[in-house]
């Protein structure tokens, strides 16, 4: 997808600060972060929603994950806690449509979110 900001960055056509990076996923910190640490982990294809998702997108969202225990580690908050998280559609408030999952830690999170 060329008018994709994500896509971009998966790229190279854009340099997010990137906190960890693989064959298949890219992980950077949120350009608004609302937790002292806030990173997106996304995957390199394009995917617009978890409603796009497909059965062969299977071992991808695992790598999504693997990635997030990572960043996790990296951003040393692995054993405080951190919550991740895909916004999906409006009713989430979802505003880039290319697949990512929030990693949110170094503060104590509410529940239920907002
Ligand atoms: P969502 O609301 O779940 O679609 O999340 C999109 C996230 O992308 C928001 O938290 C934005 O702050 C973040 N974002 C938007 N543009 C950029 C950018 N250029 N670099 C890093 N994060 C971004
Ligand atoms: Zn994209």
């Amino acid at each position: 997808m060329t008018d994709c900001l994500f896509c971009k960055m998966a790229a190279g056509e854009i340099q997010p600060d990137v906190v960890y990076e693989d064959e298949q996923v890219l992980a950077f910190r949120d350009i608004n972060p609302q937790a002292p640490v806030h990173v997106l982990v996304i995957p390199r294809e394009h995917i617009a929603t978890l409603n796009d998702l497909e059965e062969r997108h299977a071992e991808l969202v695992g790598r999504l994950y693997l990635a997030a225990r990572e960043v996790a580690r990296r951003e040393g908050i692995a054993e405080r806690g951190y919550r991740t998280l895909m916004n999906c559609n409006a009713d989430a408030g979802q505003t880039v449509f290319h697949l990512h999952l929030h990693v949110l830690g170094g503060r104590p999170m509410g529940w239920p979110p907002g």
